[in-house]
Parts: structure tokens; C-alpha cells; sequence
């Protein structure tokens, strides 16, 4: 059964690839000759994980899934929250944003944060929504080479290293993104 997978980003793919049942053909959105950028219009994690899987399904015809992730850190006031991306501007480069966000918290006593995922699927003419949350805090500085976007400053609870010093697998087991995908994958598993 062929599957899109809505996304771009190579990490977030190859997280969510290793986790898929066999009899799952993950295609990712170049896959499909989708090269544009569908813009995350929506105020919340979950309507730009709806708008992306349906934009997909309308124009390229495909079931799909899309999720859209955001971090949110209590002494903030949840911020960046779904503006996660483009916290230090439209780029979306994770070094500028890490560094703010270590800014912003550098006189700060509580550090708690989370990661949030929403996933969003439309398939076989119905939609569901699944989300994934890894409690956290930020650490004072970077820590690994592993991971993507704020990994290298995000440990979960319970654990000493950061999501960059861990295996993908072991980010999949504890992280936001595997919570959200074992969901989607018992779906998909009962239908
Ligand atoms: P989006 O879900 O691709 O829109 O991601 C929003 C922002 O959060 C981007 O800056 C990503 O790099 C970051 N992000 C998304 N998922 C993760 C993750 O699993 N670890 C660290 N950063 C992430």
C-alpha cells in the first residue's frame, strides 16, 4: 500500500520510516514530484498537520499523512509553541534558533518544556488526527551531533542526554513524533 508521507525534511522521513510496517510504501513528497513548500498558515500544531495532509490529498491525489511539531517551554509562556520554525526568522535555520531560545532562557530558573507532535491522515476517504508529547527541559548548552532542529538542546525526562546524543530508534521509542506514529500505525494496522 502506497503512503505519502508529507514532508521535506529528510530527518523527520528517514525517524518515521524506520518505524513503518513493511507492507507500508512510504513516499515522500518529492517522491510524488511535490517540490513546493505548502506554507503553515494555521495558528496551532494541529490545523498545519490537517492543512498539509489534505493540501496533498487534493492536489496530488494521494492518501497521506503530515505532522507539524512545536516546542513549547513553560517560562516562555509556551513560545515558540507552533511558530517553532521560524523563531529567529523565516529561514528556519536551527543553530539562530537555538541560540535564541538559550538566550531568552539564560535568566531563567525553570527550564520544563515539551515537544508536541500532531499528526494528521487522510486516507481512504477519512481523516484522523493522533498527537505525541516527550516532556522535557532545555539544557545550558548544546549537546550532540545527532538529531535535527533542537534535539541538541531538548533532554526528556528521565534521561541524561540530550535527543542529539541519542540513536534514532531511541528517540522513536521515548519522543513525541514515535508517541504520535504508534498511533497511526495501530490505525492503519486495524483497518
Ligand atoms: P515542523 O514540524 O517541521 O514545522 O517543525 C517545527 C520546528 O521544530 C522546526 O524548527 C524543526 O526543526 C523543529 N522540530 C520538529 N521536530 C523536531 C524534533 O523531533 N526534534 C527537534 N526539533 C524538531
Amino acid at each position: 500500500m502506497k503512503l505519502v508521507f508529507a514532508t521535506h525534511n529528510k530527518n523527520k522521513f528517514l525517524e518515521v520510516q524506520t518505524m513503518m510496517p513493511p507492507d507500508i510504501d512510504l513516499l515522500s513528497l518529492s517522491d510524488i514530484d511535490c517540490n513546493e513548500d505548502i506554507a503553515e498558515t494555521e495558528t496551532t500544531i494541529e490545523g498545519n498537520a490537517i492543512l498539509k495532509a489534505t493540501y496533498v490529498k487534493e492536489h496530488y491525489g494521494y492518501d497521506c499523512f503530515a505532522d507539524d511539531t512545536g516546542l513549547e517551554v513553560n517560562s516562555l509562556n509556551n513560545e515558540p509553541g507552533v511558530y517553532s520554525a521560524r523563531y529567529a526568522g523565516p529561514d528556519n535555520n536551527a543553530n539562530a534558533n537555538i541560540q535564541k531560545l538559550l538566550l531568552n532562557l539564560s535568566e531563567k530558573e525553570n527550564r520544563a518544556a515539551r515537544f508536541k507532535t500532531a499528526i494528521s491522515l487522510v486516507f481512504e476517504g477519512k481523516k484522523a488526527l493522533f498527537l505525541g508529547i516527550c516532556e522535557g527541559e532545555i539544557v545550558e548548552e548544546q549537546k550532540g551531533i545527532g538529531g535535527f532542529g533542537y534535539d541538541p538542546v531538548f533532554k526528556p525526562n528521565g534521561y541524561k542526554t540530550t535527543f542529539a546524543e541519542m540513536s534514532l530508534d531511541q528517540k522513536s521509542e521515548i519522543g513525541h513524533r514515535g508517541r504520535a506514529m504508534r498511533q497511526l500505525i495501530d490505525y492503519l494496522s486495524k483497518r
